[in-house]
């Protein structure tokens, strides 16, 4: 399709995305706003990312202060916002030991180098992902996920990688060998698609771990932070996992990644064996703390789960009213998926007309991030455009 919105020439910017040509210029809460003060609801949220909302006065104020402190010193030194976000995270969670890095892929680079250290002294190397799975640009992350247009020129990819389709146990046991040491995976599959993963998959999934001496790596970067109505998807899940990986809202747009993780894998990294110059910094130190300020107070998550599942309810309902356009709704909390029988970029687009910014994922799915901070008249206001991008098809 030719698309009016997209421009094809780039000026001096490198064209690895497909860019439209609305130029966005501020935010303010659930919206931003464009250079003609155009203003969209952004369902899209900079992919999962700005889920506390945009200009967040109490996360802003945070940030100004430490930026009159300091900005950035050495991890040779302590830094003591980043103890204390360690330390808040490591009680939230199954997690002893955390290390801050600055985006999504790279703490799943230090997954994968944990999974192979671990195991390095038995000879076990193989880590097991799946498809549709997403976990970034490196070549780390492509060797074990992404679409075929990501990985296509870029190899030879990393030896020891397999690859096995979702909630098929068998598949998995059939692949597990002697040599595999880790399983990486997304709890919920986001880039792919929005495909939740089995909650008796993922059970068995672990069993096996157990069972073969085999790490488990979650990838929630997208799934992760609130998304799925739970600090961390693997709380719905009731499975836990030896490593997982998060950025995208933790930082709520500030660059912030975090590898979380057992003691006892934790024990087989010693000084030198890995590092980030800006990981953990003053600066990303103060947003994450203030980030979880916000998502850990008592009742955040009672009334995010409310207004999420009044949105599936109502995204249900406008599915079968559209059965022609719409094939399934797919997702939990805040992180849904239409899956439509026509190009999603064409929905997409539409949307934007009306003023309601969303993704997509692959072809055909929809793919909808609000704010973790929207609320029922949010809801309504998507709902609404949703209704006529539909009816408009
Ligand atoms: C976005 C994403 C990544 C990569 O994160 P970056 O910050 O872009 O490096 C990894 N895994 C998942 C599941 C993601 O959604």
């Amino acid at each position: 399709m030719q698309n009016p919105n997209k421009i094809l020439f780039q000026s001096s910017i490198l064209q690895a995305y497909n860019r439209l040509s609305i130029e966005i210029v501020k935010g303010e809460g659930c919206y931003i706003f464009d250079s003609k003060n155009n203003k969209y609801l952004d369902f899209a949220t900079g992919m999962a990312v700005t889920g506390l909302g945009h200009n967040n006065d109490y996360i802003n104020k945070a940030l100004i202060k430490q930026i009159g402190e300091i900005w950035h010193c050495s991890n040779i030194f302590t830094i003591p916002l980043q103890n204390m976000l360690a330390d808040r995270l490591t009680k939230m969670t199954f997690a002893d030991k955390v290390f801050f890095c600055s985006s999504g892929v790279e703490a799943v680079e230090l997954a994968i180098k944990l999974i192979r250290k671990f195991h390095s002294v038995n000879g076990k190397y193989r880590i097991v992902s799946l498809k549709r799975g997403y976990h970034g640009r490196s070549l780390a992350a492509l060797t074990a996920g992404g679409s075929d247009i990501a990985r296509d020129g870029f190899g030879p990819f990393l030896e020891g990688f397999d690859s096995v389709i979702p909630d098929d146990i068998e598949k998995l046991e059939s692949t597990v060998t002697e040599e595999t040491a880790g399983i990486l995976l997304e709890p919920v599959q986001a880039q792919g698609g929005v495909f939740p993963l089995n909650k008796k998959y993922l059970q068995d999934v672990r069993a096996l771990c157990d069972e073969r001496g085999i790490l488990l790596a979650f990838d929630e970067v997208q799934c992760g932070y609130g998304r799925t109505g739970k600090l961390f998807a693997y709380q719905n899940y009731e499975v836990i996992p030896d490593i997982l990986l998060t950025a995208k809202g933790i930082g709520n747009g500030f660059p912030l990644g975090a590898c979380l993780m057992k003691n006892n894998v934790a024990e087989c990294i010693k000084p030198g064996m890995h590092g980030s110059t800006y990981g953990g910094n003053p600066l990303a130190m103060s947003v994450g703390n203030a980030v979880l300020d916000i998502i850990s107070e008592p009742d955040f998550f009672f009334g995010v789960n409310i207004v999420a599942d009044y949105f599936k309810e109502q995204l249900e309902k406008i599915s079968k009213k559209y059965p022609k356009i719409i094939k399934e709704v797919r997702g939990v909390g805040f992180l849904l998926g239409l899956e439509t029988y026509c190009s999603s970029d064409k929905i997409m687009l539409s949307c934007l007309k009306h003023k309601l910014a969303v993704t997509c994922a692959g072809n055909n799915v929809i793919r909808i991030l609000p704010p973790l901070i929207a609320k029922k008249h949010h809801i309504d206001e998507a709902l609404a455009i949703l209704d006529d991008v539909f009816l408009e098809l």
